[in-house]
């Protein structure tokens, strides 16, 4: 295959995407990047017709077989850091196209932790999308109130004292004094608090619940709001220092802020926070969470905000990835025009869902999305004993739980 670059410039990407589509070559998108690929002997036809257009594309130097281009979804920078030598043809942090023999592909896929993905290439898909920011709707006092009452002085408080535990290892006494820590704030805030014991390969652990129940006469929903509560030091083991102070003490900082701004919102509906143990070693937590579900209950949930990383900037503005699939389209897109309209961040779209806790309440027809920083860039601390307080960017963090606050409340309420 010979592979060309294009990219999108704002404010007519869907005019130069379909023009783009038409040149013939297959395609893979990822934001304002498009990567065409075609067979050699096509290369010259398509060249010439990407000139009529006046597309200007930028040639990839080198050749790839085709069935050796490969899709990767990683946490931070894992899968690079893990095999330096495979070659990555697109960048885009989260997502890459990288260059693998299958075989290597099937042996790198065996006894991989849950760090990344890869799978083949799709022809024309789109990985991710940067959506344009359209006209705003004008905000909602009660809501904007709400907004305006996140807060980075007690979010600073609670990331401060979660990076204080040594690890929050999920099966360690660390993680059960964290646990306990965050249940007493949520109690401190009204809501009706529970530990749930879990199983993380063997041993215990526990998600610690918070409920407050909507004012709604009759039948109400349900909208969740979730974080992984347990960190991971992957190269030096269990017992090794392990911050987590993006992954996950950023998202579950956020769940409290969220709950302390939401403690005296008179919703319709019921509102339940959920900070996950067991992640780290492969979603327990939240798999657990959802088969313990009744049938009834998981009907009632209308939508489950997931949050997994959310203080780090990786980019030169402040963005967000909302990563769903097509059973979340309405909770992306409250999502999205809660961030047009209460915040300035710029929306990422995915409908790859990988790796979090979203992932079993999708897997169960639960419409569930998780909220992220920005896919672009290098997050490189995840996982080691570098992901330190000292790399939060409390305004990116902040303009988050802004977008989910508004949305939780508009989709709470009526
Ligand atoms: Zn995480």
């Amino acid at each position: 295959m010979k592979l060309a670059k294009y990219y999108l410039s704002p404010g007519n990407r869907s005019a130069q995407l379909e023009t783009a589509g038409s040149l013939g070559a297959s395609w893979v998108q990822f934001g304002n990047e498009l990567l065409l690929y075609t067979d050699e002997n096509q290369w010259t036809g398509l060249v010439g017709r990407a000139a009529q257009r006046t597309l200007p594309l930028q040639e990839y130097p080198t050749t790839v077989n085709r069935e050796n281009m490969y899709l990767v979804v990683q946490k931070g920078r894992l899968f690079q850091q893990e095999h330096p030598e495979v070659p990555v043809i697109v960048d885009h942090g989260r997502f890459l196209l990288v260059e693998l023999d299958p075989k290597q592909a099937q042996q790198i896929e065996v006894g991989n932790l849950p760090c990344f993905t890869l799978r083949p290439l799709e022809d024309n898909q789109i990985v991710f999308k940067v959506s344009e920011r359209t006209d705003a709707a004008a905000p909602v006092a009660s809501i904007q109130n709400l907004v305006n009452q996140v807060s980075r002085a007690s979010l600073e408080a609670d990331l401060t004292q979660l990076v204080s535990y040594p690890t929050r290892f999920s099966t360690s006494t660390h993680y059960a004094n964290a646990a306990t820590w965050a249940q007493g704030r949520l109690a401190a805030m009204n809501y009706s608090t529970q530990l749930q014991s879990i199983t993380v390969n063997g041993s215990t652990s526990q998600n610690v619940i918070a409920d407050k129940l909507g004012s709604g006469m009759g039948e109400r929903d349900i909208v969740l709001v979730t974080a992984h509560l347990d960190s991971i030091n992957h190269k030096d083991g269990p017992l090794a220092i392990s911050p987590g102070a993006d992954d996950n003490g950023s998202g579950s900082a956020g769940l409290l802020q969220m709950a302390n701004v939401l403690q005296n919102h008179s919703s319709q509906h019921d509102l339940r926070f959920v900070l996950f143990g067991g992640e780290e070693q492969g979603l327990f937590g939240s798999q657990q969470f959802v088969a313990h579900l009744s049938a009834s209950e998981q009907q009632r949930i209308r939508a489950v905000v997931n949050m997994d990383m959310i203080g780090c900037l990786n980019g030169p503005s402040p963005s967000v990835l909302l990563e769903g699939a097509p059973i979340s389209q309405n909770v992306m897109e409250g999502l999205q025009a809660a961030a047009t309209t209460y915040t300035q961040l710029d929306v990422q779209t995915s409908l790859n869902p990988y790796d979090s806790d979203h992932v079993p309440f999708i897997q169960n027809g639960i419409p569930a999305v998780l909220t992220i920083e920005g896919a672009d860039g290098a997050n490189d601390g995840v996982h080691s004993i570098r992901d330190t307080i000292d790399r939060i960017n409390y305004d990116l963090a902040l303009e988050i739980l802004r977008m989910n606050v508004a949305f939780v409340a508009i989709s709470s309420s009526g």
